[in-house]
């Protein structure tokens, strides 16, 4: 019977995993990729606390899985296949066995959707990126592309402008689905140049982003536009499958929870990018871990007040 069983190796995971072993709980955390999560497929990470020059998304995540386990985590390369959590004894099985926890942190994340075009595997992070805040500053005075027609993309788009000379914004229909008011401040942007009724088809460059070659759907017409850098916008699916159903979910099918992170089930909490929010960052992953840890603790110690 395990204290905590925490399902994800992201910077949500790990930390919660960090803060529950020094605690000395009998915790084991479920990664079923490599641990470190989405940062691993960024190259450069500019606004993490503590690397004022910057750290390599790989090296920021090992030091964060060793200093996890030098207080004894128990990382287990293995995907969760499903979940029971109906009773105080919640069941968590593996392909191979059947775990009981008194508790579960759900850090599994979110996976950002992808253009599926040629070229964007081999320059993910090497100038295609999900995150404005994050890669933003890298193409200062350069011309990027924006992909996507909603909020998230049209604001970044705007955001972007306060670097680079120009974006721009490539979106599959002739208007853009974000809220009127966000795209009255997009067109009153000149940095902002509008390619409507366009997708993407392929992404050149060997080791960075040359430039991204675009299909007009109405016409069939090809076209190139040399960028830097290209921000793909169409939206974030939330790594929930094991959930759903089971616990509360937003419209958009991310965890809701309370501020100490306790989702709708007692016992059960969760963190990071996989909860519902505003600000997908490796910080506030890094915080929520914090707080859902110590959360699982306090439900601990209540459980075991109950019970003598
Ligand atoms: C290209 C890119 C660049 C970024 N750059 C920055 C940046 O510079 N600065 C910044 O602050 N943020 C950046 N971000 C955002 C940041 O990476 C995320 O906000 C952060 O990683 C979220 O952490 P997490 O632990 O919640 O989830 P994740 O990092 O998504 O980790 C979740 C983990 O759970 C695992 N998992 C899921 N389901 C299961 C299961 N059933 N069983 C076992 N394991 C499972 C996944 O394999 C994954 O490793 C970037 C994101 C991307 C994609």
């Amino acid at each position: 019977m395990y204290d905590v069983i925490i399902i994800g190796g992201g910077p949500a995971g790990l930390t919660a995993g960090l803060y529950n072993a020094r605690a000395r709980l009998k915790v084991a955390l479920y990664e079923r990729l490599a641990p470190g999560g989405q940062v691993l497929t960024t190259d450069w990470v500019e606004n993490y606390p503590g690397f004022p020059d910057g750290v390599s998304g790989f090296e920021l995540m090992d030091r964060m899985k060793n200093q996890a386990e030098r207080f004894g985590l128990d990382i287990r390369s293995e995907e969760i296949l499903r979940l029971d959590l109906s009773q105080s004894r919640k069941l968590v099985i593996t392909g191979k066995e059947e775990l009981e926890t008194k508790a579960v942190i759900l850090a599994c994340g979110a996976t950002w959707k992808k253009l599926g075009i040629e070229g964007e595997e081999r320059l993910m992070g090497k100038g295609i990126s999900f995150c404005a805040t994050c890669d933003g500053p890298f193409y200062r005075d350069q011309e990027v592309a924006v992909i996507g027609g909603g909020d998230t993309a049209v604001e970044e788009a705007i955001f972007l402008t306060r670097f680079v000379s120009k974006v721009h914004l490539v979106h599959r229909r002739d208007r853009l689905r974000a809220t009127k008011l966000i795209q009255e401040r997009a067109m009153a942007q000149e940095k902002i140049e509008f390619i409507w009724d366009t997708t993407p088809v392929g992404v050149l460059g060997e080791t960075g982003v040359e430039g991204i070659e675009l299909r007009n759907l109405k016409t069939g017409v090809m076209s190139m536009k040399a960028v830097k850098g290209i921000f793909v916008f169409i939206g974030t699916i939330p790594n929930t499958d094991l959930v759903r159903g089971r616990l509360e979910l937003d419209g958009n099918g991310f965890i809701v929870t309370d501020d100490n992170m306790q989702a709708s089930v007692p016992g059960v909490f969760a963190a990071g990018d996989v909860r519902s929010k505003i600000f997908r960052q490796i910080s506030t992953a890094v915080g929520e871990g914090a707080t859902a840890s110590y959360a699982a603790e306090r439900y601990l110690e209540s459980i075991h007040e109950l019970m003598s």
